[in-house]
């Protein structure tokens, strides 16, 4: 446990807790989703809110940083230690920059200013992370893994390397934990000087995408040296059993370890000789219940991870389009957020890994959210979804026509709907067969909201 200080919180900071509470509250009344908008209100009024607020944790502060997979493990993490009566302040929605943060943190005080916490789940961008991470002073950095995002929202690997090893500077006590598996998080865990623990699967799995697929491996030079890494398979994209050949930077052997993973019906696999089962599907979801695993532990929850992670994963049900399903006219209907190449390969092998046969929407947008450079669909593997068990794909999106222009180039005829509704439309109306939906961030929301409904009206069409 933390050391127990004192809080007085100065009147300026009830009144910046006030306000966000009160705006919050008027934007759910409204229907809308305040996420920043009451964050932004409480730092204009106290900029010291935050960090009083943060200074509070009883227990421990984890952030969850990486390019994939951050919402999933984050929330999973949360649930976990709800599920054990925990309270935690969590950022669930994803709004993952400074004012999405300071949302969770004042809705979770009290009116006073005064926080009842034992633990605090934090997912946080990694352009946000210096900036926040002196503010909240987190006891863990769990880094998923560092992969090419949207090209013209971070910019290199290597600027968002750099800013995340700055934002781990700022906290002396911080310790790591990182996917071995990714030479990438694995150097700059090196780099940093900070203590970590690293997380692997160290067997080959039917789940791992094949070698030489010509999926995106945009790590897979030596960082230490720049040599190209010689590696004995792949997971996916540069995730595998890897070493330098020059140097002899290699991958580490993981303190947490994931074995005997099965992905045909609902991710299956043994951790530390407990067998997890989830509803979850892909073969990367392993990745970030392992993450999972290792922060609670290296939490000193060790047993209780062991009896949560086997028992509650399989009642955890992702949230807001991470592999989120929906049963719509009697069919199960799967959403998925896919916005860069290593995302949207992943959950290509996810679609494919149900061998049954199905339909598949793909909705691209190019807002500012989105990234307005989409060259990097060249680089997603569509060539796999010629998959006899996929029945048609229908496409949509402001980019709908880039769509059809990558799919003309591997020879898979695609429908091209007006809007993402008439694409859901039209996916549904192909066969009663299961519907994937693969979006990018903008057609999130929308397509969330929609499916949302159809399922409810559904639900109640069915009860009367
Ligand atoms: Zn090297």
């Amino acid at each position: 446990m933390k050391e127990n200080r004192k809080v007085k919180p100065a009147i300026r900071d009830i009144l910046s807790v006030n306000a966000a509470k009160a705006l919050d509250k008027g934007l759910h009344l409204m229907g809308r989703q305040g996420t920043s908008l009451p964050g932004k209100a409480a730092i204009d009024i106290s900029p010291s809110i935050l960090a009083l607020l943060s200074s509070q944790i009883k227990e421990k502060t984890f952030a969850v940083c990486g390019t994939n997979g951050k919402t999933t493990t984050n929330n999973l993490l949360c649930f976990l230690l709800e599920e054990q009566g925990e309270r935690v302040v969590c950022n669930r929605m994803g709004a993952n920059m400074v004012n999405g943060i300071m949302t969770a943190f004042a809705q979770a005080a009290d009116h006073i200013g005064r926080l009842d916490a034992g633990y605090a789940c934090l997912e946080i961008d990694e352009a946000a992370a210096v900036q926040l991470f002196p503010l909240v002073r987190p006891d863990y950095l769990i880094l998923t893994n560092l992969f090419r995002d949207q090209l013209d929202r971070y910019g290199e690997i290597d600027t968002i390397m750099e800013k995340l090893g700055n934002a781990i500077d700022t906290v002396p006590e911080i310790k790591l934990i990182v996917n071995a598996d990714d030479p990438l998080s694995v150097y700059l865990a090196r780099q940093s000087g900070h203590p970590y623990v690293t997380y692997g699967i160290s067997e080959k799995t039917s789940g791992s995408g094949e070698t030489g697929t010509g999926e995106i491996r945009e790590g897979r030079f030596c960082k230490s040296c720049g040599t190209l890494l010689t590696y004995d398979w792949y997971h996916y994209s540069q995730m595998g059993m890897w070493h330098c050949p020059r140097c002899g930077l290699s991958r580490p052997n993981p303190d947490y370890e994931a074995s005997g993973i099965m992905t045909e019906q609902g991710l299956c696999f043994m951790i530390d000789g407990h067998t997890v089962r989830t509803g979850l599907s892909g073969f990367y979801q392993a990745y970030n219940i392992l993450a999972v695993w290792s922060a609670l532990s290296e939490a000193g929850r060790r047993e209780t991870a062991a009896v949560t992670v086997q028992q509650l994963v399989s009642r955890y049900h992702p949230q807001f389009g991470r592999g989120e399903a929906f049963i719509i006219k009697g069919r199960k209907v799967v959403l998925h957020l896919a916005k860069n190449p290593a995302g949207f390969n992943q959950n290509i092998t996810a679609v494919l890994e149900d061998k049954a046969p199905k339909n598949l929407v793909i909705v691209i947008n190019d807002n500012d959210q989105d990234g307005t450079d989409i060259s990097w669909l060249w680089d997603v593997d569509f060539d796999r979804l010629s998959d006899e068990s996929v029945r048609s794909i229908t496409v949509s999106g402001i980019r709908a026509l880039d769509l059809v222009l990558r799919f003309k180039y591997v020879g898979i005829p695609v429908k091209v709907e007006e809007n993402s509704k008439s694409a859901v439309e039209s996916g549904l109306a192909q066969s009663s067969d299961p519907l994937y939906v693969l979006v990018n961030y903008t057609a999130l929301f929308e397509v969330h909201q929609m499916l949302k409904r159809k399922a409810k009206l559904c639900h109640i069409f069915n009860r009367t």
